[in-house]
């Protein structure tokens, strides 16, 4: 479902431009949950922000079910985004200003759904990561665990096939990290591809495969 055919990338700098991502082959299978580990700078997140349709690739194809993302317009990326992909990241990304239940209404604001509608679905994703009773409550009253479970809830609120998560372990403590590890296996579980960026061993450990980005190539690939 997730298909990179020779996929680079490249960042203009100034008047020179940097390879980022060497060609890359890769394929990731529907319902699959897999991590990607290697040193910073290698390009974890450029890739990511690919698989994520953020970014589009330099050279190369992108298939995202079939689709070739490279000739997408901006606005058809958008709505790609929207409709298949969650992202969570190691910041959290929470607007401080806002509830729980309002950061995680706002993907489905911008989809133009109904208020009614809004705040079932915004209450059933809190549900889902056991933030009930704590609806009400802005960002700066969470600790950093339950600040990444909104922000998962967040991400699954448009019940995406994908879910993208860049170091959401990052910032938070050992046993806080496992009990989110915990809550990505169940979305993956309940049938979303995952893919988690990780420095962590215990994390890469809890998912099935492994991928490792050294220098813009994947160098390495193992089963664990
Ligand atoms: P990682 O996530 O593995 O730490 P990144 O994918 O963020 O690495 O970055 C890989 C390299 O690409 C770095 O050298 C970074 O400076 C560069 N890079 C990433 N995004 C951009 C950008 N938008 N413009 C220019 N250079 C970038
Ligand atoms: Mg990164």
């Amino acid at each position: 479902m997730i298909e990179l055919q020779q996929v680079t990338k490249s960042f203009q700098i100034g008047a020179s431009w940097s390879q980022v991502l060497a060609p890359i082959d890769l394929t990731i299978d529907k319902g699959s949950l897999m991590s990607i580990m290697g040193p910073s700078g290698s390009g974890k997140s450029t890739l990511m922000n690919i698989i994520g349709c953020l970014d589009k690739p330099t050279t190369g194809q992108f298939l995202l079910d079939g689709v070739s993302i490279g000739s997408q317009s901006d606005r058809q990326l958008a709505k790609i985004r929207n409709e298949k992909i969650g992202f969570v990241f190691q910041q959290f990304h929470l607007l401080p200003r806002l509830s729980a239940w309002k950061n995680v209404e706002l993907p489905l604001i911008y989809a133009g759904m109904n208020k009614r509608e809004r705040q079932e679905r915004a209450y059933s994703a809190l549900k889902r990561v056991g933030l009930v009773d704590r609806l009400h409550y802005k960002p700066s009253s969470l600790s950093g665990g339950q600040k990444q479970r909104v922000a998962i809830a967040r991400a699954i609120v448009n019940t995406p096939s994908i879910v993208l998560a860049d170091e959401p372990t990052g910032a938070l403590d050992s046993k806080t990290s496992e009990s989110i590890m915990e809550l990505l296996r169940e979305l993956n579980v309940d049938g979303a591809t995952i893919a988690i960026i990780t420095h962590e061993h215990e994390i890469a450990a809890k998912t099935d495969r492994t991928v490792y980005v050294r220098d813009g190539k994947i160098q390495e690939e193992t089963a664990s």
